[in-house]
């Protein structure tokens, strides 16, 4: 904690007029577009590694990246709430789910944890369940990974489908109004990687693959512009 502290002090004390005129603004409100869900894992930053500013995404954290499916019965409410707040009072038009390399959960879902210990992080990590599942079934997306990377990898794409059993989520793809991305980022090569459907696979984010992706955002975008001046 030391080093929060002393970070605060730094902080305090380097912030420029730019940055002190930033703030000012976001006092007044936030209007980002994009919800990012990711891991509580401390090595995932995304704000370091998609060299983001306050006020550009709102973040839901929880381990393993995990969403309650809507359809879940007494599922926890928390996620749940951050996906209703970013959808009805923010209007966000993209939602990513980032998973990551070497992660606990995943290695959790893998070995079995100690029931005594942590009944409720055993209770939380049956959303990953079907994760594990996938992967004993075959599903391979990079043989190259370890098997709890390849649950990693799996388990973004489930909790994909999860998050499309919210009815008002299904409903906004199907008008193109919003689109749901899977990341994964790669802690040893500090690389974030994108699902890429019609290869089935991730792949890495680099200047290639960030044209394509945001080519196909603005397709949605005019396409979500076409449908509005028919309707
Ligand atoms: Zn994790």
């Amino acid at each position: 904690m030391k080093k929060l502290v002393r970070g605060i002090v730094e902080f305090r004390k380097n912030l420029t007029e730019e940055g002190r005129d930033l703030f000012a603004k976001l006092a007044l409100g936030q209007k980002p577009d994009t919800l990012f869900i990711a891991c509580s894992d401390s090595r995932v930053v995304p704000n370091l590694f998609a060299s983001t500013n306050p006020g550009d995404v709102f973040v839901l954290r929880n381990i393993g990246n995990l969403i309650p499916p809507s359809t879940c019965p007494h599922h926890d409410n928390s996620a749940s709430a951050v996906i209703e707040f970013a959808i009805f009072t923010l209007g966000v038009s993209d939602i990513i789910i980032c998973g990551h390399s070497e992660c606990g959960a995943m290695e959790a879902l893998a070995k079995g944890i100690d029931t005594l210990c942590c009944p409720h992080l055993e209770s939380w990590l049956k959303y990953g369940e079907e994760s594990l599942s996938k992967v004993k079934e075959g599903l391979v997306l990079d043989p190259s990974l370890s098997v709890h990377n390849q649950i990693s990898q799996a388990n973004v794409l489930q909790q994909m489908e999860h998050m499309k059993t919210y009815p008002f989520i299904q409903e906004r793809i199907e008008k193109n109004e919003l689109r749901i991305h899977g990341w994964w980022f790669d802690i040893a090569r500090a690389d974030v990687y994108c699902y890429e459907e019609s290869l089935n696979r991730f792949t890495v984010i680099d200047e290639i693959e960030a044209a394509l992706i945001l080519e196909r955002s603005e397709l949605a975008l005019n396409t979500q512009s076409d449908d509005r001046t028919v309707l």
